[in-house]
């Protein structure tokens, strides 16, 4: 069964307005004959504009799949692909480069910051790179909503990792992309670092009408989102509004393999505080 889901929350102007990406039916599988893997199976989802959305399910469920096609980074095997209303499943590579670098950012696990430039030139070496001149007010807030003011001379190796996945959130940020995809953006942070780089993701919705997309296995990391999706077997297979820590994992125990389907404890009789923030059992 495929689960078709969409979005609850009320149209801003109309329609599509509000969703920033789509999914159609989408397919991707690897290899073939034998060894063919389905990543995705039919996945229909729309993620809506100006929120926080995440993406959980146990390892090899088709999270970073599922980002990979929605972002563009990777073709499918049959299905839809939308970013706002342009269809990116057909576009030839030039043209999919092109939006992707004009109308997408990233944030990923490495923080992937040019160890030569200072935190703003790495904030705003994209647009450099595209020839776009920054907006100066919307950078300086990007800066301060980030917390960056007073560091943006520090090169990467003057700034612990917290501070550098701040610059890679405001180097997302500052080019006003239409919607941001993050892999494990705070897979490589302590907790309280984590803590203040997803704060931050939090507030660039909240304050600057961002749209985030994240891949995560962390109940906390998905406490901040306003929607989790929780993908099994290449399928959107449940959802969540408004999470909490400790319901997200609840509903992970649910989904996960041995998992009987009616409560958390009845995954092996454990109970959340069973597991440590990365959902592993402790
Ligand atoms: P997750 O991010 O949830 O861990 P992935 O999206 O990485 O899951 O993978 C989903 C499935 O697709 C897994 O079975 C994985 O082994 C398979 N897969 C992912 N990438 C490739 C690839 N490049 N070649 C073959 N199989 C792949």
């Amino acid at each position: 069964m495929t689960t078709a889901v969409t979005n609850p929350w009320p149209a801003g102007n109309a329609g599509h307005a509000a969703v920033a990406a789509r999914a159609r039916q989408v397919v991707k599988a690897y290899g073939s004959g034998e060894t063919r893997v389905v990543a995705l199976d039919r996945v229909d989802v729309d993620i809506a504009r100006g929120r926080f959305t995440a993406i959980m399910g146990p390892s090899g469920s088709g999270k970073s799949t599922l980002m990979h096609c929605l972002a563009g980074l990777d073709t499918v095997s049959s299905g839809q692909i939308f970013i706002n209303d342009t269809e990116i499943t057909g576009l030839k590579d030039k043209k999919l480069t092109r939006l992707r670098r004009d109308r997408i950012g990233f944030i990923f696990q490495a923080f992937n910051l040019l160890p030569t430039l200072n935190a703003l030139e790495n904030i705003t070496l994209p647009m450099d790179i595209a020839g776009r001149r920054p907006d100066r007010a919307w950078l300086d807030r990007v800066v301060e909503t980030v917390g960056l003011a007073g560091r943006l001379k520090h090169r990467p190796s003057q700034l612990s990792g917290g501070q550098q996945q701040r610059v890679a959130v405001a180097r997302a940020l500052a080019a006003r992309p239409e919607i941001i995809f993050g892999d494990e953006p705070t897979g490589n942070l302590d907790s309280r670092a984590g803590a203040e780089v997803l704060g931050f993701l939090r507030r660039s919705v909240d304050e600057l009408g961002q749209t985030i997309v994240m891949v995560t296995h962390d109940p906390v990391a998905a406490s901040y989102a306003d929607r989790v999706l929780y993908l099994a077997d290449g399928r959107i297979v449940d959802e969540m509004y408004s999470p909490t820590a400790d319901l997200v994992l609840e509903r992970m125990l649910r989904l996960a393999p041995g998992g009987t389907g009616t409560s958390a404890a009845d995954a092996a009789g454990r109970t959340p505080a069973d597991f440590d923030a990365r959902g592993r059992v402790s």
